[in-house]
């Protein structure tokens, strides 16, 4: 593996961002070298609508669907505002009563904000569909809200993976139940995308982000069924299907291009690799720390995701405690002005707040070593040691 932060840091946060792949900087460096803007008709402009075609092409060869069904985008948050705002004017605007949007209750806050401002801002009947103590939805919830009101519901949104604790949906199987009445089901597949064998036609939309598959930040694509028109967020020079205007970014949907592929060509083995890596920090923690749990589904979970609490700490000191002997992590969830916002995941998965305060999530990926599993176990006990003596203090 190539040694990308050197001795000095254990960079525990792929979840966060990825390091960019040597296939998609290749991609990226060679398409930024020429000129050309793919809606211009003249030479260089058709080369560049032929990257861009191309890239197209194997990314939705890779997630199994139709390059028509691609849509490039700036970034996961995009192409989830897109989906969610979009397909929720469109479906109204066809049928005044269709206000209910159903989303699952630990989406993504690119996800979970547009739906509030549709329920706060757009009369927006929202219902937060519940989840387990694994973080896993309730189907049959869902189930008996289609029963109830399927001709009310606008759109269901339910992600594939979980960011923070890693788990991971029954999302086929809740596309199919949305399918039996006709209601578009999109899913925030940023996590997941490079790190699951993810079919984009088990759904009608799909949410991808470059920089959690090995490509570059600020670029992202949205995956529509044909037939679907989200009312588009931004109004210009209609490219992509006129749903989402703006120059297509050339080079930037080149290196997504290779990044997808080349994470689906190795997916076997890198996932087996990062998964064995991250079952033995997990299994290293708790052996070497007392009152630490584990959370999210261990069994259908995002392979390279650890997501502990430690009892009797506050996440945010431990990280930074961390952080001073070179070992990166993140807390999984938001600050809100500055202050530590126990996570909305962790407390609709039956969490109370103080407990969900001490949790931090490990994340490994791609360029992942043993090294930097060793030098998060060599560090922690006395990082834990330190952060729960402060606590007590308070
Ligand atoms: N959805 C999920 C599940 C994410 O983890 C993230 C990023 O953390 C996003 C959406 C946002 O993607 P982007 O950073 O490309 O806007």
């Amino acid at each position: 593996m190539p040694d990308l932060t050197g001795d000095a840091v254990a960079y525990l946060d792929h979840a966060a961002t990825t390091p960019v792949r040597p296939e998609a900087l290749a991609a990226l460096t060679e398409e930024l070298a020429q000129v050309g803007n793919p809606s211009s008709q003249h030479t260089s402009g058709r080369r560049a609508r032929r990257v861009v075609e191309e890239s197209r092409e194997a990314i939705a060869a890779a997630l199994g669907v139709r390059a028509g069904d691609v849509v490039l985008t700036s970034g996961g948050t995009e192409a989830d505002n897109l989906a969610v705002l979009g397909l929720y004017r469109a479906r109204r605007a066809e049928d005044a009563s269709r206000t209910r949007v159903l989303a699952s209750a630990v989406e993504h806050h690119a996800v979970l904000d547009p739906v509030d401002h549709l329920g706060e801002r757009e009369g927006a009947d929202v219902g937060w569909l519940p989840v387990d103590d694994l973080g896993r939805v309730d189907l049959g919830w869902l189930k008996s809200e289609l029963a109830d009101n399927a001709e009310r519901i606008a759109l269901v949104t339910v992600m594939w993976a979980n960011n923070e604790v890693g788990t991971i949906q029954p999302v086929a199987e809740a596309a199919a139940l949305c399918a039996e009445h006709g209601i578009p089901f999109h899913s925030d597949a940023v996590q997941a995308v490079g790190s699951l064998p993810v079919d984009a036609s088990a759904v009608d939309s799909l949410a991808l982000s470059g920089h959690k598959t090995g490509g570059p930040v600020g670029v992202g694509a949205l995956v529509l069924r044909r037939g679907l028109s989200p009312v588009p967020l931004a109004f210009g020079g209609g490219q992509e299907r006129e749903i989402r205007s703006g120059t297509v970014d050339a080079a930037g949907f080149a290196a997504l291009a290779a990044a997808v592929t080349a994470s689906m060509a190795d997916m076997d083995l890198r996932t087996a690799r990062v998964r064995g890596l991250r079952d033995a920090l997990v299994d290293g923690v708790l052996g070497s720390v007392d009152d630490v749990v584990r959370n999210g589904d261990p069994e259908h979970s995002l392979p390279g995701i650890a997501h502990l609490t430690f009892a009797g700490c506050e996440g945010d000191s431990l990280l930074l405690l961390l952080d001073a002997v070179g070992v990166e992590c993140s807390r999984g969830s938001a600050c809100s002005a500055g202050v530590p916002q126990p996570s909305h995941v962790l407390l609709a998965m039956g969490m109370d707040a103080a407990t969900a305060r001490g949790s931090l999530r490990f994340s490994l990926g791609w360029s992942s070593t043993e090294r930097d599993v060793d030098r998060l176990l060599d560090a922690l006990p006395a990082a834990v040691a330190r952060a729960r003596r402060a606590r007590s203090r308070r």
